[in-house]
């Protein structure tokens, strides 16, 4: 889980409180400069090593599929618009595994980029299929 190379987004927020659940498009995460531990519930303080503070940063939102579950008995009128839908989980490439609603047909491994669902008068994390094209190979023309 601990991967320190493959973060070139990440960067640091410049509002650390303004993500998802304050209406903002952006997803949060922890990462303890101690230990190096990222978490993506904050608490202000590392659940590995207990030290604090530790750095606010903003994901990149990229990650692959932990998990798939369907959700067929939505838990309210704006969700049952979208029954069936999926929930996943997904590890992002910093690290943390964050819940996210997710794109029909998306399956464990599959690699994918989290946008943001209005849904009522909210944002949800909404996982998407990630097309990635191998590095520095032309895009095929036909
Ligand atoms: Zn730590």
């Amino acid at each position: 889980m601990s991967d320190t190379a493959s973060t070139p987004d990440a960067m640091p927020s410049a509002a650390p409180d303004a993500d998802w659940t304050t209406g903002q498009p952006a997803l949060l995460y922890e990462a303890c400069a101690a230990c190096g531990q990222r978490s993506y519930f904050r608490r202000g303080f590392c659940p590995r090593c207990g030290a604090s503070p530790v750095a606010v940063l903003v994901s990149a939102r990229r990650g692959t599929v932990y998990a798939v579950t369907t959700v067929v008995r939505a838990p309210s009128p704006e969700w049952k618009a979208l029954a069936p839908y999926a929930l996943l989980l997904v590890d992002l490439d910093e690290g943390p595994r964050v819940m996210t609603h997710g794109a029909a047909g998306l399956a464990i491994g599959d690699r994918v980029q989290i946008g943001f669902l209005p849904l009522g008068e909210h944002l949800v994390p909404r996982a998407e299929p990630l097309a990635e094209l191998p590095a520095d190979e032309p895009r095929a023309s036909s």
